[in-house]
């Protein structure tokens, strides 16, 4: 049982970049899955515009292997693939220069959805955008996509921002962060918000605290020159948790549109208290056995940049007065998971006596892998002996109630690039949300590098620095076990 695909309209999407590593790993093989679900019309256009001097039959070729390879999955065989490479072209660019542009525009319909997806590095926005006016390839009525990372601080956020408004509308940008395509972020909000069970508890009196946390079990492989110049609080906290605390935190908007709730995730941003500098705990992963640490995966043997952190924050208002918001992210952990943890408060009575031990209800809301929810109740553990109480899971894995079919539901790539194309910015950040989350993560930074402060190391496979698990432990908390 899942929900039915509604076709998109015609569209003519061109991916500048669509030579490289999100475009071959992501965005083409998630289109040909759309077009394979049929979601995608007949007569859709994707063209790959890049520095590389190629036709559009080299094009399909590198489409077709990057579909093979990267889970384009079940129908490549049955001429399906071909159908699809036929509505596949390509056009050599030059980003910076005139080269291209103009055999661009001939390839452009007057009567299709017109979207623009940057998948090149950012400094190569502005001159994209500046073309697509110039040359007269945008229109009034054309998207463009933009990718992260979206600047590198505030000030260089607020002139990306700047840039692209001089050449589109907002209404006409799509910043996005791939956390929110995700099933179970939209089902957190149908969870909140379609139900009457939750939001009356969804507040400081009932709620204990709040752990959100993203781990990888991968190091920085071959992008460490680049990470280095990034690291977690940049790559991870200021984009993708804060978006995960922002739909946890947010109140409820008053319509499921796109300004209504980028209106109530904004105010949540804007809420969050600065960060005491005891709450937050940086890390960098150590050597394992075959295998470097981070100092040598990004090249930098003095580097102090975090491939972990952790932290303590408070959202400022009268829903979260109190409650402790929990964030954790890091690279080379135990197992690569990612979770928002809910701990409700104990009950303000035990009529069960203290050798009942302490039970807490939980709401876990996985986002990968096994996408799901389980809240754990307390029930009797079963048989004689008395009243012995256990808590034990009620499982929302969607697989496990809805059918299998219900696993596989589009990834998040699929799902935005879908939504660009109906003109849906509800899962798509707006500038304003991506400056105010820099105006918070930039005094952190900062605070680092006035302090002088170097990452605690940690082991390779662990859950972090000691001092992450002693944050909680001061508090008399406990975080979740990071497992798959
Ligand atoms: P990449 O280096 O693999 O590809 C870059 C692409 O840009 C290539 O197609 C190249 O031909 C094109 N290009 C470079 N200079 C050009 C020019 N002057 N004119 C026209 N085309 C030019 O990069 P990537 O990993 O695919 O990343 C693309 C964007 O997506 C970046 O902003 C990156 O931060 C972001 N991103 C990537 C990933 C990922 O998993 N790769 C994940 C999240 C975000």
């Amino acid at each position: 049982m899942v929900s039915r695909v509604i076709p998109v309209d015609p569209f003519d999407l061109v991916i500048f970049g669509g030579t490289g590593d999100l475009a071959r790993r992501k965005i083409l093989p998630g289109l040909f899955r759309r077009y394979c679900s049929g979601q995608m019309p007949e007569t859709a256009q994707i063209v790959g515009a890049a520095r590389s001097d190629m036709d559009d039959a080299g094009y399909r070729e590198m489409v077709a292997e990057a579909i093979r390879e990267f889970g384009g999955g079940r129908a490549c065989e049955d001429g399906t693939l071909d159908a699809f490479l036929a509505r596949v072209g390509y056009v050599a660019v030059d980003a910076k220069g005139e080269g291209g542009w103009a055999d661009l525009k001939g390839r452009l319909r007057d009567d299709a959805v017109r979207a623009f997806y940057f998948s090149v590095a950012p400094s190569l926005f502005g001159d994209i955008a500046e073309r697509l006016q110039s040359f007269g390839l945008a229109t009034p009525a054309s998207r463009i996509v933009v990718e992260k990372p979206f600047g590198n601080d505030l000030a260089t956020a607020q002139a990306l921002n700047a840039t692209l408004a001089r050449h589109f509308d907002e209404h006409q940008i799509y910043r996005i962060d791939h956390y929110l395509g995700k099933e179970t972020v939209q089902n957190l909000m149908a969870v909140r918000f379609g139900n009457m069970l939750f939001e009356p508890l969804w507040n400081a009196q009932y709620v204990d605290h709040i752990q959100i946390t993203v781990a990888e079990t991968v190091g920085v492989g071959g992008r460490g020159s680049y990470y280095d110049k990034s690291g977690a609080m940049r790559d991870m906290v200021q984009n993708h948790l804060m978006q995960l605390l922002c739909l946890i935190a947010m109140e409820p908007p008053a319509r499921f549109e796109p300004d209504a709730v980028r209106d109530e995730k904004l105010k949540v941003i804007r809420a969050l208290d600065p960060v005491d500098p005891h709450h937050i705990v940086r890390g960098q992963y150590e050597a394992s056995a075959g295998d470097g640490g981070y100092r040598e995966h990004a090249e930098n043997p003095r580097s102090t940049t975090e491939s972990f952190v952790a932290l303590k924050c408070h959202v400022s208002n009268w829903r979260w007065a109190g409650t402790p918001f929990y964030l954790r992210t890091g690279k080379r952990l135990r197992a690569r998971t990612s979770e928002i943890v809910v701990v409700f408060k104990d009950a303000p009575h035990s009529i069960f006596g203290a050798e009942s031990g302490r039970h807490r209800n939980v709401l876990a809301i996985r986002l990968q892998p096994n996408e799901g929810m389980t809240l754990d109740v307390t029930i009797k553990e079963p048989g004689p002996g008395g009243m012995r109480l256990v808590d034990v899971p009620l499982d929302m894995t969607f697989a496990k109630a809805l059918g299998p079919e219900a696993a596989d539901v589009p990834d998040a790539y699929e799902r935005l690039i879908m939504d660009v194309i109906r003109g849906n910015q509800t899962l798509f950040m707006r500038g304003d949300e991506v400056e105010a989350a820099w105006a918070w993560t930039d005094p952190i930074i900062a605070g680092w590098q006035k302090r002088g402060e170097v990452p605690k190391p940690y082991e390779s496979g662990s859950s972090g620095p000691e001092d992450a698990l002693m944050l909680m432990h001061r508090d008399g908390r406990k975080w979740r076990d990071i497992r798959a």
